[in-house]
């Protein structure tokens, strides 16, 4: 019995590995959020398909496991990778019971380096990515992480920035950040990485404040070393002699 967890990357079929194509291919029955179904609609076409609304994940990671139990070869599909905000770990939760299902992970370009690399070299050293989603985490340890991160001059990837109903996660984050960083740090916005329509700002920190984002944006704060270079942004290593 095999049950495959699959990252696909940000985008369609150019952005997956090998691995994970070979696996989709594989198997007769996928599982999904129907927009990351339709990102690999040629590579999974006839095949079999559970599909539940976006807050509906432990609805369709148990229909996944049923379908594996049934003798079927399943994948469950996240977008980047599935250990990052994505089914992994609750699809081993959901199997934990059923040792005989053998559960293969396979990982994915995660929306911090897709996104990184549309932007320049945001992630070279040291950094964090922490999620403004409130839905499964309070509120008061997301601030809690955010000002560690400052106080780390970490790098900072953020993701889910922002939702239908929560418009101002990110400016309470910035504030969080101006509380102690100063307003010039440079950041970076991309949305829809690896899809059609796929944008990148550049900024700073206080002008972040009051941009609008959605939640198909990925936001990157730099630190206090980072810097543009030919427009795109960097955070130096530091070898010497450039
Ligand atoms: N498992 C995914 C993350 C899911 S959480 C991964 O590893 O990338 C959903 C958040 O990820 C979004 O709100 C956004 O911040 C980010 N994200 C995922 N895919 C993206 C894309 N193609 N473009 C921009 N942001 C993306």
């Amino acid at each position: 019995m095999k049950l495959y967890v699959i990252g696909i990357g940000p985008g369609g079929e150019d952005q997956m590995t090998l691995r994970a194509v070979r696996a989709l291919q594989s198997c007769d029955c996928v599982a999904g959020y129907s927009l990351y179904l339709d990102l690999v609609a040629e590579l999974i076409e006839g095949k079999e398909r559970i599909m539940t609304g976006m807050t509906r994940e432990v609805d369709r990671c148990i229909a996944a496991r049923d379908a594996a139990l049934s003798g079927k070869t399943v994948a469950v599909v996240s977008s980047g990778d599935a250990g990052v905000y994505g089914m992994a770990g609750l699809t081993l939760e959901v199997c934990e019971a059923h040792p005989e299902i053998e559960v293969e992970i396979i990982p994915g370009i995660t929306a911090a380096c897709s996104g990184g690399a549309v932007l320049g070299s945001p992630l070279t050293c040291d950094f964090a990515v922490v999620s403004l989603s409130d839905l499964l985490t309070p509120w008061e340890v997301i601030e809690k992480r955010v000002r560690a991160a400052a106080q780390g001059d970490l790098c900072l990837t953020l993701y889910n920035p922002a939702s239908k109903k929560r418009t101002d996660h990110l400016q309470k984050a910035c504030d969080i950040l101006l509380e102690s960083q100063p307003s010039e740090i440079v950041c970076g916005l991309v949305r829809n990485i690896g899809r059609e329509g796929e944008e990148f700002t550049l900024t700073t920190l206080g002008a972040l404040r009051d941009t609008q984002v959605d939640m198909l944006t990925t936001v990157f704060i730099g630190n206090s070393r980072t810097r543009t270079v030919n427009g795109r942004m960097v955070t130096p290593r530091g070898y010497r002699g450039v």
